[in-house]
């Protein structure tokens, strides 16, 4: 497991899935082929697989340590969930998670902080467990960082017609009295704090890092997609409110485009994290040099 320095903190990526799975019409709904054929040349392979078509989404934690807590940033896909859409997400046994993070030279136990970004399906996934037919926090000495506005909608939503991964990855959190419910702006400390990025979801946050004057911004879901870079209104199909998610991504670009913050996103191709830089009324991304 390869670990990354930013000031006095580390960075490791914890692995679950990377696979092309996502096709590009389902997910961009409002997209047609000849939106993307001038892209083809830079997204094949890194971003879209050539045989398929296919996009490529990583399912990936990031894992930040700093002097004072050690956490971990979205909880991907899970095992043992009934997940019948998605083959691969589905009752899923393999260790590869786990491993990933015992390679970061981490046991569950060891993490402090677990930050869910959104509470959609492949960012809770392994806030739990299956332990003798139960749904058991896997982070057992965390507080799990979840926005009250965004767990109260969906709360709401699962009320009106259940919703299996709020039920057996958010709730037994609740339960257990391991949830830190809290405001989309809150701050860890002086190193860690929440930045509001909603529309995705009603109360999508980013993760900032600070350390010894190196930064770092996790930016979850609110961008998908390298092709969101130079397409900042493609809408993604599960955003919830689209106008106010593209309004987020555009602000988000401006405000990290050529600065020194390193933005680790979600979902980007691997090693999923670098800079925004300019081109022309738009951006690209310019991955991080740093082997990790
Ligand atoms: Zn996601």
């Amino acid at each position: 497991m390869k670990h990354r320095t930013l000031g006095e903190a580390t960075i490791s990526r914890v692995l679950e899935l990377n696979t092309p799975d996502f096709e590009p019409y389902g997910f961009f709904p409002e997209t047609k082929p000849e939106d993307w054929t001038p892209h083809l040349h830079w997204l094949k392979p890194k971003c879209m697989d050539p045989a398929s078509g296919n996009l490529y989404f990583p399912m990936q934690s990031y894992v930040v340590r700093t002097a004072h807590h050690t956490i971990l940033i979205d909880g991907c896909v899970g095992n043992d969930k009934t997940r019948p859409h998605r083959p691969r997400w589905h009752m899923k046994t393999d260790t590869r998670y786990l491993d990933g993070l015992a390679a970061a030279g981490l046991r569950p136990e060891d993490i402090d902080y677990v930050m869910c970004t959104h509470m959609h399906v492949d960012h809770v996934g392994w806030n739990t467990r299956l332990l003798d037919g139960r749904w058991v926090p896997t982070f057992p000495n965390a507080k799990y960082v979840f926005s009250r506005k965004e767990h109260d909608y969906w709360l709401a939503e699962h009320k009106k017609a259940p919703l299996d991964h709020f039920a057996d990855s958010v709730l037994p959190i609740v339960e257990a009295k391991r949830a830190l419910m809290v405001e989309s702006d809150h701050a860890l400390d002086d190193e860690v704090w929440l930045e509001p990025t909603p529309g995705h979801t009603p109360d999508h946050f980013a993760v900032r890092l600070a350390s010894a004057g190196a930064n770092a911004v996790f930016s979850g879901d609110l961008m998908h997609s390298p092709i969101q870079c130079r397409h900042p209104e493609w809408r993604a199909r599960p955003d919830y409110d689209p106008p106010q998610a593209r309004a987020t991504r555009r602000a988000f670009m401006e405000r990290y485009c050529e600065t020194d913050v390193l933005v680790c996103t979600a979902h980007f191709p691997l090693p999923s994290a670098g800079h925004f830089v300019r081109h022309g009324e738009v951006f690209d991304f310019r991955y991080d040099a740093a082997e990790w």
